[in-house]
């Protein structure tokens, strides 16, 4: 037996989320069994611990949409006892039990192996929100990063901090849009070289286009902070569109992709193809500071998911918060 975050639903429709022991008989059907070692705290799994917001399918749940540790048991040829794992998306933690448990039995396709360079931990300090962030700064590249400031929405949450120290390390000056002025020192010795005051990115404006500001943006917010945005961007710069956490409407006008040629770039961390897993992994353990993912983590254990994943909904989580499902 071992001890997993079990999410109930009762006859009302209220769910509730405690830590209790199971056995390996409950996990669900897959070719690899991993001994979880840590998981992550992210926006989804906010929802999948609370009511679900149309992700959880069956009751009872195990959530967790990430998690990184060592291969127990494997049917799959590509990995065998002993092998470092992450495993990031493939909707594992929403439709699917995932790692907020001390073992988790999975598909081996959904699986990558951890590259030399990075431990459980600091796979997990990045998690899906700094992998994604990995995503979005590739898709940059990919389009040419214009000169100039690289804007960074949301700056103070996972994505944001992740994508700020990325940037920073690889050379980009980056300027951190944030609505907490009290991140202002985290965020600079992330490698943040301007703080913008979220205020004046989220009012709106009727001019479709503004001063060419941002040689690139990655944006965790959406929303009317995306609109805004789009009309600040350098000619042909892009901007990589990761979240929502500001709302789902997009306010905004052609105009910017007509007479600015500016690159609106979807970024899915769920339905990455291997190969692209595997490279965004090599480039996090290769391009992003240590150091600095060590001033992002707040440790946590299975017992405090039920408010953390409260406070994520809120927005109150600051930088990536590590679950040590061992604790
Ligand atoms: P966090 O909650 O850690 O960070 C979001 C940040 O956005 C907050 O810290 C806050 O930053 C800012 N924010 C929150 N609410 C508002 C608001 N109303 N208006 C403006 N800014 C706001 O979440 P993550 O970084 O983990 O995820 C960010 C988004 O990306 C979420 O929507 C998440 O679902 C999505 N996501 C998408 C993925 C994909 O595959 N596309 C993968 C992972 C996440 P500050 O305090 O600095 O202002």
């Amino acid at each position: 037996m071992f001890n997993a975050l079990i999410v109930n639903k009762d006859d009302d429709g209220k769910t509730n989320a405690s830590v209790s022991q199971i056995g390996e008989d409950q996990l669900p059907e897959g070719d690899v069994l991993v001994a979880v070692d840590y998981s992550t705290v992210n926006y989804k799994d906010g929802l999948c611990i609370g009511p679900g917001g149309g992700l959880v399918r069956n009751y009872p749940h195990v959530p967790g949409i990430d998690f990184a540790g060592t291969v127990e048991a494997s049917e799959d040829d590509r990995y065998k006892p002993g092998d470092k794992v992450v495993l990031t998306g493939w909707r594992v933690g929403e439709n699917r039990w995932g790692g907020y448990a001390q073992k988790a039995r999975v598909k081996a396709d959904m699986l990558v192996p951890l590259p030399e360079g990075i431990t459980t931990r600091q796979a997990m300090a990045v998690g899906t929100a700094g992998f994604t962030a990995m995503l979005a700064v590739m898709a940059l590249e990919d389009h040419g990063i214009k000169d100039g400031p690289v804007l960074v929405t949301g700056a103070a949450g996972g994505v944001g901090s992740v994508a700020t120290a990325i940037l920073a390390k690889l050379g980009h000056e980056v300027a951190a849009v944030t609505g907490r002025p009290e991140t202002t020192e985290y965020l600079k010795d992330l490698g943040a070289t301007q703080i913008v005051a979220r205020d004046e990115i989220n009012e709106t404006t009727k001019r479709p286009l503004e001063a060419e500001a941002w040689g690139g943006c990655v944006d965790a917010v959406g929303g009317a902070m995306l609109a805004r945005v789009l009309g600040q961007m350098k000619y042909g710069a892009s901007v990589s569109a990761v979240g929502l956490a500001g709302g789902a409407a997009l306010p905004a006008t052609v105009v910017p992709f007509l007479l600015r040629g500016v690159n609106l770039l979807g970024i899915d961390s769920v339905m990455q193809p291997y190969d692209n897993r595997l490279r965004a992994w090599q480039r996090i353990a290769q391009d992003l500071p240590m150091d600095k993912l060590e001033a992002m983590i707040r440790p946590a254990a299975l017992g405090d998911l039920p408010q953390l994943g409260a406070d994520i909904l809120k927005g109150q989580v600051q930088g990536r918060v590590v679950v040590d499902v061992n604790a």
